[in-house]
């Protein structure tokens, strides 16, 4: 299963938000979407990307103060990314690798969509019940 098998089925959309977008306003975009991160973006160009984690720690750091701030000052700039032509095993394996959940990805420098770590537990628990379809007709030889 490739990158762009899930974006075929899910679609391109991808949140955003500028870099100055206060952090204030970046929360109410994740609780309004339903979303764990933004990815933050230069007009066309990816900046970074903000989590839920990267507010709560800030809050727990400075408290409520931080939320006037903006975006840019605690995303995370080196943002990686992947391509449509990755398989998702790659994909959960950058995800264990950088203790992250969400992977953006890039067709030819532009933004083509965003890989969840829900998407990948849907992907891998849909092929592990079609291996189990797959032993039992197998055993039965059904
Ligand atoms: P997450 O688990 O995706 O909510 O993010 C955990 C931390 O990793 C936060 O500090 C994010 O800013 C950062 N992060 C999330 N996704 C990525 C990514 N694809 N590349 C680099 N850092 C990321």
């Amino acid at each position: 299963m490739l990158v762009s098998d899930i974006l075929n089925a899910k679609g391109n959309d991808v949140v955003t938000a500028a870099p100055h977008t206060l952090i204030s306003e970046a929360a109410k975009i994740l609780a309004e979407n339903r979303i764990g991160s933004v990815l933050v973006m230069n007009g066309a160009q990816l900046a970074g990307i903000l989590s839920e984690r990267d507010i709560v720690r800030v809050l727990a750091a400075e408290g409520a103060a931080c939320l006037d701030g903006p975006v840019s000052r605690i995303m995370t700039a080196k943002v990686v990314t992947c391509r449509p032509d990755q398989t998702i095993s790659d994909v959960m394996q950058m995800m264990t690798n950088g203790r992250f959940r969400h992977v953006p990805v890039m067709a030819e420098g532009k933004l083509a969509g965003m890989i969840s770590i829900g998407d990948v537990v849907k992907w891998r628990l849909e092929e592990a019940q079609e291996e189990v379809r797959q032993m039992a007709a197998y055993v039965t030889g059904a």
